[in-house]
């Protein structure tokens, strides 16, 4: 298991699964085994996932870019306001029980609980997803759990999202339409 992977099932047991049922976790594109749209569709396929979307360019403008910079080496942070245009960023999470059957579903701000939870049983995700692994259970206190990886924290997890899957948009949309 990677290095990068946080499974404390404690914390997790305890916290009674506060993130899974505010959004579910994404799944990142090495999650999908093969050929991206084969895979794709063979997830949607069960009716447990769902194709959400941040809904500008997710791209880093030089600008943003020197931010980051200036925010990774003196930690004081120096965000700068994306004007990227309208776009269509996908990106593939398990299902929300509240919109579940619709196969394009943007949460945008809303909340959504994850089909994979289980108030008994926790997550009964038989693989779960890379961003649920990523995300770092706080034993103090589970409303600062984090993502160590600091791009989320400076993107925000959908534009992260977004931009992590932006070369295979296309071929998400294709797979969503196949659907319809
Ligand atoms: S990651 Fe944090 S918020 Fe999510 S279930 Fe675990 S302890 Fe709770
Ligand atoms: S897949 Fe599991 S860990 Fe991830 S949000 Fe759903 S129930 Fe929670």
């Amino acid at each position: 298991m990677s290095p990068n992977t946080y499974l404390d099932y404690d914390t997790c047991a305890a916290c009674g699964g506060r993130c899974c049922k505010r959004h579910a976790g994404a799944l990142f594109p090495s999650d999908i085994k093969g050929q991206m749209y084969d895979g794709l569709v063979k997830l949607l396929s069960t009716g447990m996932y769902q194709i959400d979307w941040y809904d500008k360019n997710p791209m880093m403008s030089f600008e943003e870019l020197r931010g980051y910079t200036i925010t990774l080496q003196t930690g004081e942070l120096k965000r700068v306001e994306s004007r990227a245009p309208k776009a269509m960023a996908y990106y593939i999470r398990p299902a929300h029980v509240e919109t579940r059957g619709a196969v394009f579903d943007h949460s945008g701000g809303k909340t959504g609980t994850c089909v994979f939870w289980d108030a008994e049983k926790g997550c009964t995700s038989p693989s779960k997803p890379a961003q649920c692994r990523v995300l770092k259970p706080n034993p103090e206190d589970t409303t600062k759990c984090h993502y160590p990886n600091p791009i989320f924290g400076y993107l925000g997890s959908n534009r992260a999202l977004g931009l992590m899957w932006w070369q295979h948009r296309e071929t998400i949309r294709r797979a969503g339409r196949h659907f319809e």
